[in-house]
């Protein structure tokens, strides 16, 4: 039998730690569930469903849904399971051996996991001590290293900070790299770049149900960009990946827009919440424009905060092993009570570590 290929054979891969706790905000999910009207319509739609037949192969209804949606042609949309896997179709086709993809770090770990598993060498650039972006710094770096594919990610996670448009509009000026914006969270940024990639042949624009939509579970994920790369990664994805329920949910998904609305407004009230919980402790964070908060434990002790707070039943992310976010953690924007059992494990972890 062979080996597992050598150069992934020690590699971790990418996985949130999960502890049974009663307060989980750790990985960025909505807090809220999907209506109940939501669930009762997505089942009677899947008792008409045909499950005996192949899936539409490439999602008509779902996908001209989606185009009417962001007001494009359904030729500028791909489909996917979960943007991670967008992500991974976009490597498949664009990266590969001797290609260069760039990021911003610290920024969205999967993006150089799924460099490493397509064998894309991967040029990894510090953004400055505050997380923004320097357009002089960028624009060196990429003329040194002339990068296949550049990522951003606005708002970028964990730090929560919006990307600088014209940072983005700078580099997509140079028709020799694909410029990835992954907007997850972007119903909370100031700015989308769906106006980049209308005008720009090399521009596109990641899009997820993991989010605002409280449909994780549902792992739905789309792309907007020029048609010829769309085509692209429609040519490369496996045949029938999006299965049929999941047509179907998506499609009535965007048919309840003002739930989606909704769960944006609470998670904005959350998060004010959270960072006047923050101002209150003398706590400091990072100002957010996503449904998470990146905060700075006391100095060494971010990994016995966050024990203690698992101790008190609530589960954060632990970002303070990770390059260039030391003493680091991330939470997730629950709901009201949620948040409030965050602040409050929060007071009392810090007092037990103080005293
Ligand atoms: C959560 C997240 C995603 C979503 O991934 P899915 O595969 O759609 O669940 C994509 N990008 C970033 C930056 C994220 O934080």
């Amino acid at each position: 039998m062979p080996s597992m290929r050598r150069d992934l054979s020690l590699f971790e891969g990418y996985h949130s730690p999960q502890v049974d706790v009663e307060v989980r905000l750790n990985t960025n999910e909505s807090p809220l569930r999907p209506s109940e009207e939501y669930c009762r319509e997505l089942a009677e739609a899947v008792e008409k469903l045909e499950l005996n037949r192949y899936p539409d192969r490439t999602a008509v209804d779902l996908r001209n849904a989606l185009a009417a949606f962001h007001h494009v042609d359904p030729a500028e949309v791909f489909i996917a399971n979960g943007s991670n896997e967008v992500i991974s179709t976009l490597l498949l086709a664009y990266g590969g051996p001797s290609r260069r993809a760039m990021t911003f770090e610290p920024t969205y770990a999967m993006y150089a996991q799924v460099a490493k598993i397509t064998s894309t060498e991967l040029i990894e650039i510090d953004r400055d001590s505050d997380f923004g972006l320097d357009m002089f710094e960028v624009l060196e770096a990429y003329r040194d290293h002339r990068p296949d594919i550049v990522f951003f990610c606005s708002p970028n996670n964990p730090t929560g900070l919006d990307e600088d448009p014209e940072i983005i509009r700078a580099l997509a000026r140079n028709l020799d790299s694909l410029i990835i914006v992954d907007e997850a969270y972007g119903q909370f940024a100031s700015f989308d770049a769906l106006g980049l990639a209308s005008s720009h042949a090399n521009v596109v624009v990641l899009k997820t149900f993991s989010k605002v939509w409280s449909l994780a579970g549902l792992r739905l994920g789309y792309l907007i960009g020029p048609k010829e790369i769309i085509g692209n990664l429609w040519a490369t994805c496996l045949p029938y990946h999006i299965d049929s329920i999941k047509q179907v949910a998506g499609l009535l998904a965007l048919g309840r827009l003002d739930e989606m609305q909704a769960t944006i407004d609470l998670i904005v009230s959350g998060r004010k919440q959270i960072e006047a919980g923050f101002d209150g402790l003398g706590v400091s964070y990072w100002r957010s424009s996503a449904n998470f908060v990146l905060f700075k434990a006391p100095k060494g002790k971010g990994d016995d905060l966050w024990k203690e707070l698992v101790d008190r039943s609530v589960l954060v992310r632990n970002c303070s092993g990770w390059p260039r976010l030391s003493d680091c953690l991330r939470v997730t924007v629950g709901t009201e009570d949620e948040n409030d059992r965050f602040l409050k494990a929060l007071s009392e972890s810090l007092s037990q570590l103080r005293s």
